[in-house]
């Protein structure tokens, strides 16, 4: 395994640490160590405009909607060395406008829609939220009930949507709705864009395990937006879906050895200054999160290695290797937090200090070994096996295609 990097990608690093040393604060350690949570939101506002500003958010978006024509591997240097110094990737809405739709809308989306959207992700004046999942549908996506039906000029919209991340942060919504409502399964479902802003929708937030509001059920009563707001052919989402949930896997694996690593030598200390280091069964699940995390960083060399010389066309699911990763890293980081509340004791149970900005991964790079973040992680950590495909659906994928295993039987599609 070749793991080094082309030249034009290392010379693109040092730009990027120029970069970095410029605009982060002095004596910067990390957004975690920004102790106020209000401060640290401000300050991931202040920064995403710093990257925007100067260039580094849509890299491997062409010129002309605002990006650079870089490479993937690019993209991966650039979040290599975020996550290094411990600097926050965007905003919270970045994941769905960033890297989902805008990636997205590059392969299916019209010269309109890119020309009007891509460069308002950029900008920030669009925030864009994931309107996939409802009640009857998360992991048999194809359920999905909402409708959509055109009249004139507008689609009306009706439904519901759950567990959607960030939409009060958000202006849009991209989501996948039934337009013909006698088909069934995948065929008949599109994918539309639709302002939040109208009398239309209702968001609800749902409180979480760790008390954060971070996901919403949206209602959509009559619900419009423009009929050329649909992507790809109406009826035909279900291919633009996919491709918009294969976006994410590269970046995952060149930085989660990198933030796994740094709680990891977070947890250590914590056991070190708990006086638990010597307790022969805290060591032995240590070592098994040290193997873990080593395997993690295999895993993602693996990944790499892919998006260096990609076998299969650009947005493609990465198959195999990214559910295994996913269900690596989701299921170690479960284990991995429960041992930082079993290592402090009842302290574990009184948290101090803010818990991780977002629901995802790990805490923010930098934070405190406090107990109030480790509550958070150990909370987040329960979601991290569900999102993106909950456990169960990794190892249906891994049987199918890698054991070869026969297909379930799926009540749709
Ligand atoms: C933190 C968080 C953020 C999220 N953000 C968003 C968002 O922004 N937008 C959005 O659209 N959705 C979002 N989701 C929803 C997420 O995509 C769904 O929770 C996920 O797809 C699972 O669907 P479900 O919750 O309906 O569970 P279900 O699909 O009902 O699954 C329930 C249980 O049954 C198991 N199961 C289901 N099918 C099978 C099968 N075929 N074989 C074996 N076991 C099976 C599952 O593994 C699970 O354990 C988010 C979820 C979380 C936790």
């Amino acid at each position: 395994m070749d793991m080094s990097y082309p030249a034009e990608t290392e010379s693109f690093r040092a730009e990027v640490r120029t970069v970095l040393a410029q605009e982060l604060p002095p004596g910067w350690a990390g957004i975690g160590a920004i102790a106020g949570r209000g401060d640290a939101e401000r300050f991931a506002a202040r920064w995403r405009r710093a990257l925007y500003r100067r260039g580094l958010l849509g890299i491997t978006w062409p010129p002309e909607y605002g990006g650079r024509g870089l490479s993937p591997l690019h993209q991966v240097v650039l979040m290599e060395e975020l996550a290094r110094t411990g600097a926050p990737f965007g905003e919270h809405t970045d994941l769905f406008g960033i890297k989902m739709l805008g990636s997205t809308l590059l392969r299916w989306g019209t010269p309109e829609q890119r020309r009007r959207f891509l460069p308002r992700i950029l900008s920030g004046e669009d925030r864009w939220c994931q309107g996939f999942s409802e009640p009857g549908a998360g992991s048999d996506l194809a359920a999905l009930t909402t409708r959509a039906r055109l009249d004139g000029t507008d689609w009306i919209i009706d439904g519901q949507k759950v567990w959607t991340s960030v939409a009060h942060r958000a202006n849009w919504i991209f989501l996948l709705a039934r337009t013909d409502p006698r088909a069934r399964g995948h065929p008949g479902i599109s994918f539309l864009l639709c302002p939040l802003d109208q009398p239309g929708v209702e968001i609800r937030p749902i409180r979480a395990l760790t008390g954060d509001s971070d996901f919403n059920e949206v209602f959509f009563t009559g619900a419009r937006t423009p009929a050329d707001l649909v992507v790809g052919a109406p009826g035909e989402g279900w291919p633009v879906a996919m491709t918009l949930l294969g976006h994410e896997r590269g970046e995952e694996a060149a930085t989660n050895p990198i933030l796994f690593r740094a709680e990891l030598d977070r947890l250590l200390a914590l056991a070190a200054e708990r006086g638990r280091d010597h307790d022969p069964l805290i060591r032995q699940r240590l070592a098994w999160c040290y193997a873990r995390v080593e395997v993690m960083r295999y895993l993602g060399y693996r990944i790499l290695t892919q998006v260096q010389r990609p076998t299969e066309p650009a947005g493609t699911e990465l198959g195999a290797a990214a559910s295994v990763a996913k269900l690596y890293w989701s299921e170690y980081h479960v284990a991995a937090t429960e041992l930082a509340l079993d290592i402090q004791g009842l302290d574990g149970l009184v948290p101090e200090g803010r818990g991780p900005l977002r629901a995802v991964r790990t805490d923010d790079p930098g934070a405190p070994n406090s107990s109030g973040s480790w509550l958070g992680a150990f909370l987040n950590a329960r979601a991290g096996t569900i999102y993106a495909g909950t456990s169960e659906v990794q190892r249906n994928i891994l049987a199918e295609t890698v054991l070869g295993l026969p297909k379930e039987k799926r009540a749709h599609g």
